[in-house]
């Protein structure tokens, strides 16, 4: 086993090519974890194992994102254990490959701790990450851990690597190598629309509704989200099934009022959920620049969109953007650049400019 020190940015200044989500919006989940009640049977669990050679597992123990489940739920403070499953799991199913443990650079016991697991031999490779927003994205995590060049989107199994969540690797030791039924799974639920935020233990199968039942605040108007604000999904109906992929749920409530300029002070830089009035224009502040964690600047991407030449934005490396949101998080004026990003990677690609000079009659 190899303890490799990964870069850590602790000196430097958050606010560049990623962003410290935990100082913005920090939230505390309660201790206690709670069943919700669902009389339908969970829907099957059945893990999609890849039919290509897995030559490398990756687990990502530096969540993000503050909405992400805390991974002590899985490892229940003995990664030891946790470890030990996971090398069960690869030797069993994926030939003996390698695994990468990616671990909070803040999480200093849990680095001197996986550091004495000497008797698992040289299979299990550590690195150390600072819990910056998002770097922990499977196209930087694989660039920086293993030097792979991914595209965003491309599967990272064609590159012979697996990125396992740790309660996938719960799951999957519970299931097919103890033989236990397994019928649940743990979603965080957080966001200002709650009076609490709680760890859930949930069937895969239940509707959001019945999730929400109980939990939101009273008479509030809200919205709810799967995966996370930034670049998750909203949810419209309410119907719509827990899965066994699903991380996590954020209910953000609707706010009557705007917080002006608070990215110049962190501990007040709370989600907002609307735009509360007219759409402001872009005004060049560059924080959209300074964020993207893949040095883009999301701004031209908003002048294409508004002139109605969304194929443009591909001159400028639109194709390199990773969907992380943090553009549209940090906008003051509030203008939606990672739905106007996705709106252009979608324009109609037969028109692409080719010739380069054009974007600078822009
Ligand atoms: S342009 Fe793409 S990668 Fe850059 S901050 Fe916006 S969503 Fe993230
Ligand atoms: S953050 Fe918003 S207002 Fe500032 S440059 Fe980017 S798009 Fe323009």
């Amino acid at each position: 086993m190899g303890l490799c020190m990964a870069k850590t940015d602790k000196d430097k200044k958050v606010y560049k090519n990623g962003f410290n989500l935990f100082e913005a919006y920090p939230i505390q989940f309660s201790e206690k974890v709670e069943t919700v009640p669902y009389d339908e049977p969970a829907e099957a669990f059945n893990f999609p194992f890849p039919d290509k050679n897995i030559a490398h597992i990756m687990v990502n123990l530096c969540p993000t994102e503050p909405w992400a489940l805390p991974h002590v739920r899985i490892t229940e403070n003995n990664p030891r254990e946790f470890f030990s499953k996971l090398d069960r799991v690869r030797t069993r199913y994926f030939g003996g490959s390698h695994c990468h443990a990616v671990i909070s650079s803040h999480e200093i016991d849990l680095i001197k701790e996986v550091k004495e697991f000497t008797w698992h031999g040289d299979w299990l490779h550590t690195y150390l990450l600072d819990p910056i927003y998002p770097h922990d994205a499977p196209v930087l995590l694989l660039k920086k851990i293993l030097g792979l060049h991914l595209a965003y989107g491309q599967d990272t199994r064609e590159t012979g690597v697996l990125i396992l969540e740790p309660q996938a690797v719960a799951e999957i030791f519970e299931h097919y190598i103890r033989g236990n039924e397994c019928s649940t799974r743990l979603i965080p639920l957080s966001g200002t629309g709650l009076g609490e935020n709680k760890i859930l233990k949930v069937k895969p199968g239940t509707p959001i509704q019945a999730i929400l039942d109980g939990n939101v605040r009273e008479n509030i108007t809200c919205r709810v989200f799967v995966d996370g604000p930034l670049n998750g999904s909203e949810v419209k109906d309410m119907r719509q099934r827990i899965g066994w992929t699903t991380k996590n749920i954020v209910i953000l409530e609707e706010r009557d009022y705007k917080t002006p300029f608070s990215f110049f002070r962190l501990n007040e830089l709370v989600f907002t959920t609307s735009l509360m009035g007219e759409l402001r224009r872009c005004v060049y502040c560059n924080h959209c620049d300074d964020m993207c964690p893949v040095n883009l600047e999301p701004a031209l991407y908003w002048q294409c969109h508004t002139r109605g030449e969304k194929q443009r934005a591909r001159l400028y490396g639109l194709e390199k953007c990773i969907e992380c949101g943090l553009c549209s998080f940090i906008c003051p004026s509030k203008l939606e650049l990672l739905q106007i990003i996705k709106e252009c990677k979608l324009a109609d690609s037969g028109s692409r400019l080719k010739d380069e000079t054009d974007y600078k009659k822009i």
